[in-house]
């Protein structure tokens, strides 16, 4: 939705419609040049359809026990209810605390779920955790990677006075095979430290984020 947060009612309301995209819901912690923490809440919900009475795309927050039970997936059309992320600072969603689910028509199985992007029903959020993220060009996000499962936009807090002063941005990044011919990690991305020169995240905590792999894809 393109309202401001301030536009947003403090009080429930109402959605209906059609999934375009459900990717993996995080928050991450960034401090100078060597912390990245990425922390895992659930799936978001990509929507187009109608909120409180307004047509628009948006994005719906759901935990992992919603989606393990609903088993979401692009091109299924859902109504239900939710609360407006209007102060809601590790969200990139537009409502968070969804609830009263109800599917209006569900989508397809797929059958040719060969990617990329890939397509198949979104594993529990534990595989996520497991797999760990690269960082991901924000156009390719936007585009090629829209619809694929492993596709992530996180809300990232930075720490930029210890303690004192936090900085809000959004960034995106990929939990997919390393092999995955789309991938491109795009620039750099800066950290600010408020004395200081800001430093570069250029690649280096992606090997230190994906680790746990193993050699493993
Ligand atoms: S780069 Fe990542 S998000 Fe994009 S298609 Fe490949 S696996 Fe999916």
């Amino acid at each position: 939705m393109n309202s401001e947060p301030s536009q947003q009612p403090s009080f429930r309301i109402r959605w209906q419609g059609q999934i375009e995209a459900v990717q993996c819901r995080a928050w991450v912690w960034r401090y100078k040049m060597d912390n990245r923490t990425h922390h895992h809440l659930g799936f978001n919900l990509f929507v187009k359809g109608e909120a409180d009475g307004r047509e628009g795309r948006f994005i719906v927050a759901v935990s992992d026990t919603q989606h393990t039970k609903l088993q979401f997936r692009i091109g299924d059309v859902f109504k239900g209810t939710a609360w407006p992320c209007s102060k809601a600072k590790h969200d990139i969603a537009d409502y968070h605390r969804a609830g009263g689910f109800k599917a209006l028509s569900r989508a397809d199985q797929q059958t040719d779920p060969a990617g990329p992007p890939f397509t198949e029903l979104m594993p529990p959020i534990e595989v996520f955790q497991r797999c760990g993220p690269r960082m991901l060009d924000a156009k390719l996000w936007r585009k090629q990677c829209f619809a694929c499962m492993w596709a992530n936009k996180s809300a990232v807090e930075i720490e930029y006075k210890f303690g004192k002063v936090k900085r809000y941005r959004k960034e995106t990044f990929c939990y997919g095979p390393r092999s995955c011919l789309s991938y491109d990690m795009g620039p750099p991305r800066e950290v600010q430290y408020f004395d200081t020169f800001p430093s570069i995240d250029d690649g280096w905590m992606d090997d230190l984020c994906t680790e746990q792999r193993g050699d493993e894809d």
